[in-house]
């Protein structure tokens, strides 16, 4: 049995529009289970976004329930919703958002140092360690501006992860990067899913979507299929990419 991290019930999202209601989110009722890395795929337009900002805190749902540690983060005050998107939440974004006059070091320092029970040198050891993993530790000196987007990427995930966050929200980390560093990107995320970081992403990609263990498929706003996989292994591309395929068809992908 797989530990719950988030529960989502009867999730609403409306907006205003044209003197009408557009409904984004249609009752969606989805748990996240830790040690998963979960992929929502649909069509642009589909919600997917929308979804992610409402599980995560980012934004308010209209009606439902997103249960995290027992609390509904849906209800809850901005400022222990904040707390928890800082402590207990990553994020990674197809824009990186780094701070354009901190150095690549000092990005992921930053978002340690915001997580109040740590001590510097838990943060300065962290954010090595994560420099190291990344392959960006002979350019942490760097400002943003003056390495590659996927150099910046890999920048974000570490400030995404630097507080280990209980699960790390990706909107299309590699929506804005070339095929080598989508690859770069994706495998860092699996590898950190593999350690045992929960994972919920939102692509449109296929490629991005071979790293899931579980695919969900959203169409208006409404989770209409669900695919479980087993852990990503890159001697297995081809069998897995033929599986995926098949099931994002059935979907009229
Ligand atoms: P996806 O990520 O699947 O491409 P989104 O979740 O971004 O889709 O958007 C789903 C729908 O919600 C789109 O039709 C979009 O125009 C609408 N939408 C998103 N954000 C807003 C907003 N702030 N105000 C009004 N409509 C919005
Ligand atoms: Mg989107």
């Amino acid at each position: 049995m797989k530990n719950t991290i988030l529960s989502a019930k009867g999730l609403c999202k409306s907006y205003a529009h044209d003197g009408g209601q557009n409904h984004i989110l249609q009752h969606v009722d989805l748990d996240l289970y830790e040690g998963d890395f979960t992929v929502i795929m649909g069509s642009s337009g589909s919600g997917k976004s929308t979804l992610l900002y409402s599980l995560s805190g980012m934004d308010r749902a209209t009606a439902g329930q997103v249960i995290y540690n027992g609390k509904n983060i849906v209800t809850m005050k901005e400022k222990e919703l904040s707390k928890l998107r800082q402590n207990e939440f990553g994020f990674i974004f197809q824009q990186m958002h780094l701070v354009s006059n901190l150095s690549l070091f000092e990005n992921i320092a930053v978002a340690g140092y915001l997580d109040k029970s740590r001590n510097a040198n838990d943060v300065k050891e962290r954010t090595e360690m994560l420099l190291e993993k990344m392959g960006i530790s002979h350019i942490k000196t760097h400002l943003p501006s003056q390495v590659s987007g996927g150099e910046q990427q890999r920048c974000a995930i570490a400030r995404a992860v630097v507080a280990e966050p209980r699960l790390l929200f990706a909107d299309e980390p590699t929506g804005a990067l070339n095929r080598r560093n989508t690859n770069e990107v994706l495998s860092l995320l699996t590898d950190l899913n593999q350690a045992g970081q929960s994972i919920l992403m939102v692509t449109h990609d296929m490629k991005a979507a071979l790293r899931a263990t579980r695919i969900l498929y959203l169409e208006d706003g409404k989770i209409i299929g669900e695919l479980n996989l087993p852990p990503y292994n890159p001697d297995e591309t081809k069998s897995r990419e033929t599986q995926v395929n098949a099931w994002l068809g059935s979907m009229q992908w």
